[in-house]
């Protein structure tokens, strides 16, 4: 039946039981970073606009064509937020967390918006959980992210995903690869609006998906080949740090990803089966975005990884997130004296932890069992006036159709141990 409205075009929207395997998914992403010393960091959906303007780049096409922008009632731009590190690092600046032990260790999770074309895997309202290590530059750390991601990945039993990983050099390093790659692009043939976008910041180009564009690069001088010795070293270790933890990796020397922050250490994770969006997560580092956004001058390292996109990579994989049923127990009142010592007991039984729900709208014995089947319960708990005389409940188990009469001062242990 169709309502008058519906969702916003390009909307990922879940409802259960496909919810319960996103929240699964949510939590599974988390967990190594948790395990990992990361602490939760809640933060706002919009921000000033200028802070993603700042953080994230000008010349990118997030900051370019993708925000959501608007203005409030008291005159300010305000952006819906796009992606997550330039929050995070200006809340850990704002809160004046970097004034002490480093690395500080956030995460986050939650709805990102982009304006984007929506298609299978690309939405308008998506959601991430990230990371991010702020203010020490160490190739462990570097190596630590992208196994925290690998790990959350494998753990939801996900295989068929690469590790792209590349080094986008230091502020040693980066000058005089730029103004090289600045002269093959003014070389190639390119429409006015890349061209100018290569002036603007020519890595930018190597992003460019188009394959008129991406055949023309193919000579394209490549950042590996103009790195500093701290650069290429760091590079070096990062590598072997993963070589060391077993996790494979491949070389991607053209990967810039699509904000401009990142320097150094760069990575994403493509799934082979999800077409067109392969992506699932990237991240790495950006040594400057601390101090261009106010702070103290120090580097930091993350990722986000897309909890739609692993999730539909878990689809292709065939992944059983093992959806869980929504009760354990479903209380059935015949008649009102029963619904009256019911609704007390479902509330007893939550207290004592379990999952309960019961047959509401008095709609008889045939549709309750239906709704106690549908929720997925292990157990209906019967009441009617004869139970409620003898003081008893029925308990029906609902795998076997075995019932037993039980004392309703021994309900709650019965129960419990039933459930065990
Ligand atoms: P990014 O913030 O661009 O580095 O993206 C990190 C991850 O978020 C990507 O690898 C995707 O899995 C996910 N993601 C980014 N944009 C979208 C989108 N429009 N729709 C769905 N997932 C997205």
């Amino acid at each position: 039946m169709a309502g008058l409205f519906a969702s916003p075009k390009g909307v990922a929207e879940y409802v259960p039981p496909d919810s319960e395997r996103f929240l699964a998914v949510r939590i599974a992403l988390s967990a190594p970073a948790r395990r990992a010393g990361y602490g939760y960091i809640e933060l706002p959906i919009f921000e000033d606009t200028a802070l993603f303007v700042r953080g994230v780049g000008e010349s990118t096409d997030v900051v370019g064509k993708e925000m959501y922008t608007f203005t409030d009632r008291g005159d300010r731009s305000l952006t819906l937020r796009p992606e997550g590190t330039a929050s995070v690092v200006r809340a850990a600046i704002e809160h004046g967390v970097l004034q002490g032990t480093l690395p500080v260790k956030l995460w986050y999770a939650g709805p990102f918006f982009r304006a984007e074309r929506p298609q299978q895997g690309r939405y308008r309202q998506f959601q991430q959980v990230g990371i991010e290590a702020l203010g020490v530059n160490d190739p462990a750390l570097d190596a630590e992210t992208i196994a925290l991601a690998d790990e959350a990945l494998r753990s939801l039993g996900l295989s068929n995903f690469r590790i792209l990983l590349n080094c986008l050099g230091d502020a040693e390093s980066r000058p005089g690869y730029r103004e090289k790659l600045l002269t093959f692009l003014r070389g190639l043939d390119l429409d006015e609006a890349t061209q100018a976008r290569a002036e603007a910041n020519p890595l930018r180009v190597l992003d460019d998906k188009r394959p008129q564009v991406q055949r023309q690069l193919a000579d394209a001088p490549l950042i590996v080949d103009s790195l500093s010795d701290s650069a290429a070293q760091h590079h070096q270790q990062v590598r072997a740090y993963l070589n060391d933890l077993g996790i494979a990796f491949e070389d991607a020397p053209k990967l810039v990803r699509g904000l401009d922050y990142y320097t150094g250490t760069t990575f994403e994770v493509v799934h082979d089966g999800l077409g067109a969006q392969s992506a699932i997560g990237g991240g790495g580092s950006y040594d400057s975005l601390i101090g261009d956004l106010g702070g103290p001058d120090l580097p930091g390292i993350g990722f986000a990884l897309g909890v739609d996109r692993t999730l539909l990579a878990c689809d292709a994989e065939g992944i059983d997130l093992g959806a869980h049923p929504s009760c354990d127990v479903f209380l059935v009142p015949l008649g009102v004296g029963a619904k009256q010592v019911l609704v007390k007991l479902a509330a007893e039984l939550r207290m004592a932890g379990i999952r309960v729900d019961m047959a509401f709208g008095d709609r008889g014995m045939k549709g309750a069992m239906r709704a106690a089947d549908r929720a997925g319960a292990r157990i209906a708990l019967l009441v009617g006036d004869r139970e409620i005389s003898s003081g008893v409940a029925t308990v029906k188990d609902l795998a076997t159709s075995e019932q037993v009469e039980v004392s309703a001062d021994s309900l709650v242990d019965f129960i419990q141990e039933k459930l065990r």
